[in-house]
């Protein structure tokens, strides 16, 4: 059989301590899993987990020690930075429970949620569908991902996004308001995971603008640094 068009390869990521790599499916996205986030957005905190994606070929993929680029995004005059933890899915399954969630778990890596903020929140006023601030090209960075063996420790893990060496974000993962089994509950009572599907857990308080020549510096306890430059 032949194709009307060479088919796009499958996105992969590396896979930290291994020749291996990671092929994606789905990238799963967490709205407000903050308190502080949540409510420097305008809401309280206190509502149910929910989701959105990014095409899987939104993502730009960073190996360890090297610095990405991003591309400014066009239609937008705020290009904001969420640096959230990626929970990268091993095996599929549905209506899974928080508590047997951990034996899905693949591994983690460090993501950016990158958002064309004008735009999400015009879209947000005409409740209209987010996609064009949150869906567009090259708006999921994403660092290798580790295995979670080596990672017994992630809800105590520390979170923090420098930009230019200044510290914008920091938190931990501990103050999620959905923890990683609760998510992986609720969203495989909506979408029957697969293995290579990636979820962005939701980024900490602190977010703001990034503009061109500006390097992002994000950091994870146990994962290696993801560095990309806004060019
Ligand atoms: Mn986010």
């Amino acid at each position: 059989m032949s194709y009307v068009f060479t088919p796009p390869g499958v996105v992969s990521v590396p896979v930290t301590g291994s020749a291996l790599k990671f092929p994606t499916h789905r990238v799963y996205c967490v709205g407000r899993n903050y308190e502080e986030h949540a409510k420097e957005m305008g809401y309280t905190g206190r509502e149910p987990p929910f989701f959105f994606l990014k095409p899987t070929d939104s993502l730009v993929v960073v190996p360890a020690g090297e610095t990405g680029t991003l591309p400014y995004p066009t239609l937008t005059q705020n290009f904001h930075h969420e640096i959230e933890l990626v929970v990268a899915i091993g095996k599929a399954g549905k209506n899974i429970l928080a508590k047997d969630a951990h034996s899905y778990i693949y591994g983690y890596a460090l993501g950016l949620d990158m958002t064309r903020r004008d735009l999400q929140n015009e879209m947000k006023k005409q409740g209209r569908p987010w996609c064009i601030g949150k869906a567009f090209d090259h708006s999921a960075p994403i660092g290798p991902i580790t295995p979670a063996a080596e990672l017994p420790d992630i809800d105590k893990a520390t979170i923090e996004l420098t930009v230019d060496g200044d510290v914008r974000q920091t938190s931990t993962i501990e103050k999620l308001i959905w923890n990683i089994g609760e998510i992986i509950e609720h969203l495989s009572a909506a979408w029957e995971l697969q293995p290579g599907d990636l979820i962005y857990t939701g980024t900490p308080e602190g977010v703001a603008a990034v503009v061109g020549g500006n390097v992002m510096v994000a950091k994870l306890t146990g994962l290696p640094d993801l560095m990309i430059e806004v060019l």
